[in-house]
């Protein structure tokens, strides 16, 4: 069916990378700005970019508009490290043609599968927030199209509100045409790693606070560690390597690295192979594992930065049912106290969370965007009742020590919840009843009122 065809477009089954949940919407995607302009004209409608967000962000059922063939470089500057590009580009395409040339994000989210407009929307964050903040810091300029279909350049000086509320806005502004932004000048393509063990969640606080003079640091948590070793964890620390630091070979050709195959999962898999005892076996083995390799070695920027996007569709690990990814932060001076209350109530359920992910967020806030000075833990569950249980239990803790949720990685809270964690939804819902016409709707921003 010819996509200009979009009054007779059937709806399909679209959902984020959780696969959870499924909704039937109509889903369109132009190739040219008339073509956008014509599907404005709708009730309500949604931007989507790669659907790496997890739950219902980008999904609209009425009208979801993806935005992958607005997929072009428009400049670079290579003294300043400017890029522009339209929104719908990814960001592998972005490094894989300008890392050669010596420039690198400033932050990445752990997939590099994700486009420009989504990293805008979600106000991404990566290893390096504590120093770099999010990728909202890097943007010169936005340029949005409106429900009536006028283009709206902004920035720091120029219609600064829609600049701020769209950056980490979650695509409820408008549609996110073309960004400028920095990147950052890098000198190899290699990172060098470094691995340290914590026993227990005393030390793994400890290496974090006393490593922060790296520029990459996260750990993962075996979130089924009890007693004296609750909370052990591998922290991996990194920099980018020097031309000198690098193997002889490499240092001829610095940016050069080795493309490595890419596995593709071709069915779901049944629910025995990520059942708790897996998971637990799995987690043991990894620490034990990761005690007794090499603690420092120089690995390329795709090993550091994207372990998980080896597996092309890993997302089908967990099964047809699919899997929420439960991400919260907490205030610097509570998130101790409140992890080792979270982790203590995972440990002792049924519930088997394969990847547990730590980082330290620094003192850099944006208007809605999701991070604050303090710690974040994500955690994936596979979709079955006592895990929805269980994420109940967790929203309950977190609100209790004054945390808040990541809307990229959400697909199942509640508005109650939400609205006691994050007070700024108030600025957020006046600045859209008055500056906006709010047609830019999403399933989510429905489930949250926003
Ligand atoms: C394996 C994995 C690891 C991840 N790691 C991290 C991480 O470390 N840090 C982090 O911050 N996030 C992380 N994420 C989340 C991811 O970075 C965000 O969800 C990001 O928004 C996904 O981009 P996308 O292009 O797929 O957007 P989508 O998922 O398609 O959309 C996400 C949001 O952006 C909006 N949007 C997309 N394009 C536009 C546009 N052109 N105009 C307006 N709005 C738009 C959508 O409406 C939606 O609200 C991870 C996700 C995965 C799958």
């Amino acid at each position: 069916m010819s996509s200009k065809n979009h009054n007779i477009r059937k709806p399909e089954l679209i959902s984020g990378w959780g696969l959870y949940p499924r909704f039937s919407a109509r889903k369109e995607k132009p190739t040219s700005i008339n073509e956008l302009k014509s599907l404005l004209l709708t009730e309500t409608l949604i931007a989507r970019g790669n659907g790496r967000s997890y739950g219902d962000s980008a999904i609209n059922k009425v009208k979801t508009i993806d935005m992958r063939n607005f997929n072009r470089f428009l400049y670079f500057d290579k003294k300043t490290g400017l890029l522009i590009v339209e929104s719908g580009i990814l960001l592998k395409d972005i490094i894989e043609i300008l890392l050669p040339k010596g420039w690198f994000p400033p932050v990445t989210p752990g997939t590099k599968y994700v486009t420009i407009g989504g990293m805008v929307a979600a106000d991404v964050h990566g290893k390096n927030h504590y120093k770099y903040g999010t990728f909202g810091k890097y943007i010169e300029w936005i340029e949005i199209i409106n429900h009536q279909g006028k283009i709206i350049k902004c920035s720091r000086d120029e219609n600064t509100e829609l600049f701020f509320w769209t950056i980490g806005g979650m695509g409820l502004t408008g549609i996110i045409l073309n960004v400028a932004f920095f990147l950052k000048p890098v000198t190899t393509a290699w990172i060098k790693q470094r691995k340290l063990i914590a026993n227990n969640i005393e030390q793994t606080f400890k290496l974090f606070e006393s490593n922060k003079d790296f520029t990459y640091l996260v750990a993962w948590i075996d979130c089924y560690s009890k007693g004296k070793s609750l909370g052990r964890s591998v922290l991996l620390l990194g920099e980018h390597a020097k031309k000198n630091e690098l193997e002889y070979s490499y240092k001829k050709a610095p940016f050069k690295t080795h493309k490595k195959k890419k596995i593709k999962i071709p069915i779901f898999f049944p629910k025995f192979v990520l059942s708790n005892l897996s998971v637990k076996i799995f987690n043991s083995l990894n620490f034990l594992f990761s005690k007794i390799t090499k603690k420092n070695k120089i690995v390329d920027w795709d090993t550091f930065f994207y372990p998980l996007d080896k597996i092309l569709n890993w997302n089908k690990i967990y099964g047809s049912r699919g899997f929420a990814q439960f991400q919260c932060v907490f205030p610097l001076s509570k998130s101790k106290e409140a992890i080792i209350e979270l982790l203590c109530l995972i440990s002792k359920s049924k519930s088997s969370s394969f990847l547990a992910v730590l980082k330290r967020f620094g003192n850099h806030e944006n208007y809605f965007s999701f991070p604050r000075e303090g710690y974040s833990l994500a955690l994936d569950f596979p979709i079955n009742n006592e895990n929805l249980s269980l994420m109940n239990s967790l929203d309950k803790i977190t609100i209790k020590y004054g945390g808040r949720f990541y809307l990229a990685k959400d697909s199942r809270m509640k508005k109650e919840i939400f609205e006691k964690s994050d007070l700024r939804i108030k600025k957020f819902r006046a600045f859209r009843e008055n500056e906006l016409d709010k047609h830019f709707k999403s399933c989510q921003s429905d489930r949250l009122k926003i």
